[in-house]
């Protein structure tokens, strides 16, 4: 059996909901073996506290700030935790709803007042952010939003969760009666509300914000562009793999707009280059950002960058397997590209798996890379058409090793399909490297 190594964020997560549960029980502590707090009442106050912290910990995941990265294993992997934890706290939120109604059910008092949300009712905000809690946990789950929709919609979420937590603070129950717990409280509500507000208020403003102009954007096939930037003032500097926020101001109605895009550009290259493929209004918008003259230049604020896909923070990992799938080869377009100049020895294997062979859009410019770069790659353009779905078995019984670690870019199904794979057959979890393309 291997151990893996805890990481930071479950530490973050222990140490936080210990804090909270060692709090609780000092604020109970003179009653905490009596029937005043047992079965029920205790556990409902507790979870309450639970999903305080819960919340605290999704809004910090995606404050978008490359100091907070380290916490997470990168803003990418810190929005597969948001989700979680957003679940989690919606989850906690409602338990602590049901155990009070039985806390009320077996005490004799009137249901009502933990569930009807009335005017006389003190409890009555409380009732009215769960109910809305609810319906707009449910809507986020609908598919069809959106993509922007779905982004105001979880803002929503955030503020009703962080606006629930200080009207329950402010009631005349647990938190009240101890002063430790209370501070410590606040301390969850000042992260929550300087999170909320950084991302939501602040970030365009202040966060990691480069200014670069528009040199070409190119078609390739039916459905990808790449959009090549030069930066006018400063350049940003980073890891091939990592991804930036764009936003583009002359688009109508998108000014905005905040698009995650890997670089396909190598690091060493002065211009920046985005590879988009075109599935909504945003990028399918891309191409008027084409220069029609040398004085119609066009804009593009690009936020970063982000993310730990890259496998310059996986050092010791020297074999390597790197799967892109269909637009999922973005980052190891820039990774190929900085082969050809950074004098860091590895053996890779790199698949490009797409549907049909029209859509190796990048094959040549990989086989190019592939010619002068510094580390030996084999290279597999992987037709699923012809050759069927590729799986991890196949790739495991290609390189014949058993000490590699894999890197996996695509859409989440497809992600999570040859993670599992890999997983089933003995690869260590930490030595499985995902990236989705997708935050939702
Ligand atoms: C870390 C990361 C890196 C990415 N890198 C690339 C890349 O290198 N090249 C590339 O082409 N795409 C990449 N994407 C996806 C890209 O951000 C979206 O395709 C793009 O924002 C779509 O905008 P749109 O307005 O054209 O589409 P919309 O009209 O917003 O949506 C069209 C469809 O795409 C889905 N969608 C839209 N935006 C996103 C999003 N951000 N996340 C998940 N689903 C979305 C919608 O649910 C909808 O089904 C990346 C996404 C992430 C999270």
């Amino acid at each position: 059996m291997t151990f893996t190594k805890p990481s930071r964020f479950f530490w973050l997560l222990s140490v936080t909901l210990l804090i909270t549960t060692l709090l609780w029980v000092g604020a109970n502590h003179e009653v905490l073996l009596s029937n005043r707090l047992w079965p029920w009442r205790g556990p409902s106050q507790l979870v309450a506290l639970w999903s305080a912290s819960f919340v605290t910990l999704a809004l910090l995941a995606i404050v978008r700030s490359s100091a907070m990265e380290f916490l997470f294993g990168g803003l990418d992997q810190a929005v597969l935790l948001h989700r979680k934890l957003g679940l989690a706290a919606l989850i906690t939120q409602v338990a602590h709803a049901v155990v009070l109604t039985i806390h009320f059910i077996t005490h004799g008092i009137p249901i009502a007042l933990s569930l009807k949300p009335t005017l006389s009712n003190d409890r009555t905000p409380d009732i009215i952010f769960l109910y809305a809690l609810i319906a707009l946990g449910f809507l986020a789950y609908d598919r069809r939003m959106q993509y922007e929709r779905w982004i105001k919609l979880h803002r929503l979420i955030g503020l009703l969760f962080v606006a629930g937590t200080i009207h329950a603070s402010t009631l005349n129950g647990v938190t009240h009666h101890f002063e430790p717990l209370r501070t410590w409280i606040v301390i969850l509500l000042l992260i929550s509300i300087s999170a909320w507000l950084y991302q939501v208020l602040l970030f365009r403003k202040f966060g990691p914000r480069y200014q670069y102009r528009v040199v070409s954007v190119t078609q390739r096939g039916k459905d990808i562009v790449d959009v090549l930037l030069r930066p006018t003032v400063k350049r940003m500097m980073y890891l091939p793999g990592t991804f930036v926020f764009i936003s583009v101001p002359s688009f109508n109605g998108k000014t905005r707009e905040l698009h995650p895009f890997s670089l396909s550009s190598t690091p060493t290259e002065r211009d920046l280059r985005v590879s988009c493929k075109q599935v909504g209004d945003f990028t399918q918008q891309l191409p008027t950002l084409h220069p029609a003259n040398s004085d119609d230049i066009k804009f593009v604020d690009v936020y970063g960058p982000f993310g730990n896909f890259t496998p310059h923070r996986f050092a010791p990992y020297r074999r390597m397997i790197w799967i892109g799938a269909g637009i999922g080869i973005t980052p190891f377009l820039s990774m190929i590209a900085f082969e050809r100049s950074n004098r860091d020895f590895r053996r890779v294997w790199l698949y490009y798996s797409v549907r049909a062979p029209e859509d190796g859009i990048y094959d040549a410019e990989i086989k190019e890379n592939i010619e002068r770069a510094d580390s030996l790659i084999d290279y597999t353009l992987w037709v699923s058409s012809t050759q069927g779905r590729l799986s991890a078995a196949q790739v495991v019984a290609d390189i014949e090793l058993d000490d590699y670690a894999v890197m996996l870019c695509g859409t989440k199904a497809f992600v999570a399909g040859m993670a599992a794979e890999f997983s089933a057959l003995g690869l260590a979890s930490e030595r499985i490297i995902t990236e989705e393309l997708q935050f939702r």
